[in-house]
């Protein structure tokens, strides 16, 4: 039997409804209306999509967008002035730096120079490590999709065995750590990894976040998992190219229970759940209880 497609475009304009129908309770009844600063430095075409679709659902969403856009020379000192005058600015209740970021700046700095409050995409070492002590902050968004499209299949995660492929600080780490926070027992693979097919087909959770097209293969999933496929990757065809996942999708969907297309899986989460941390950043300056979202 084929799959459930997790339809994580429908999924994500659920959550995105949600974020704006409590983000308009907010401004009504206090006053209040998040604001992100989204900061682009340079003109990487990928990056200047990112921010704009970004920018639309802020809007969309009722928050207020404080877009900057520097120019590709902007030196290091200058654009952590900038983070610091966001850091400072009580209109701005969400930042985020968008990477990668052009050479002559240490995007590390840069990452530790926003307020851990005001870091909407989670990176910050601090919210890095109060994720890994189970306190509460905000965690990255990518992650946070994924742990939501899973719940979509299994409302409990509590229990599962779980493998996350891919071990970086922005997906495969915190989504370990998320899992961990469910209670699902967890594995992290990375290159190094011995015998990935076979520890992949004792999850009954499998997320592949490597960024090599198509390397999970069908026989490399336990009959009935759930599979969260995180990887975007543009190849070649014919004379065209077009966006594949890190699991071969045509294989893995007559073997999984549940899985997530590429495109129109876990993309479009990531935007959603960084609405949901800009609202959840501003409920906590404001001093409001963390939003139902
Ligand atoms: P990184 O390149 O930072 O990390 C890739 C990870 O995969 C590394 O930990 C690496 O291991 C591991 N890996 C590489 N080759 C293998 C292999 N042969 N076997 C097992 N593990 C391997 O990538 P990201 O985490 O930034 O991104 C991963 C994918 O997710 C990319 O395709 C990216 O485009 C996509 N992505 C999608 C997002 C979305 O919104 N949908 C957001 C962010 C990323 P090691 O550490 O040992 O090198």
């Amino acid at each position: 039997m084929a799959a459930r497609i997790i339809d994580g475009k429908a999924i994500a304009a659920e959550l995105r409804a949600a974020v704006g129908a409590e983000t308009r309770r907010l401004a009504a009844e206090r006053g209040l209306v998040p604001g992100l600063a989204v900061v682009l430095v340079g003109d990487n075409p990928a990056s200047k999509a990112y921010v704009g679709s970004k920018s639309r659902a802020v809007v969309e969403a009722g928050m207020r967008p404080l877009d900057h856009h520097l120019p590709a020379d902007t030196s290091e000192d200058a654009l952590i002035a900038l983070v610091r005058k966001l850091n400072a600015d009580p209109a701005v209740h969400g930042i985020l730096v968008q990477l990668p970021l052009p050479p002559q700046i240490d995007a590390s700095r840069i990452i530790a120079s926003v307020d851990p409050d005001k870091d909407v995409d989670g990176f910050h070492p601090l919210n890095a490590g109060r994720l890994a002590s189970g306190l509460p902050g905000l965690a990255p968004c990518t992650p946070l999709g994924c742990i939501k499209l899973a719940k979509t299949v299994h409302a409990s995660l509590a229990g599962l065995e779980a493998i996350v492929i891919g071990r970086s600080n922005i997906v495969g780490k915190p989504l370990a750590q998320l899992l961990l926070a469910e209670n699902a027992t967890v594995t992290i693979a990375h290159s190094r990894t011995r015998d990935l097919p076979a520890l992949c087909r004792r999850a009954d959770l499998l997320f592949a976040a490597i960024g090599r097209p198509e390397m999970v293969r069908g026989d490399w999933i336990k009959p009935g998992a759930a599979v969260i496929d995180v990887g975007i990757n543009r190849v070649a065809d014919g004379g065209k190219s077009r966006i594949v996942g890190d699991v071969c999708f045509a294989e893995a969907v007559t073997v999984a229970g549940a899985i997530t297309p590429v495109p129109g899986g876990v993309g479009p989460m990531t935007i959603a759940c960084l609405l949901v941390n800009t609202l959840r950043a501003a409920c906590a300056q404001a001093g409001l209880a963390a939003p139902g979202v």
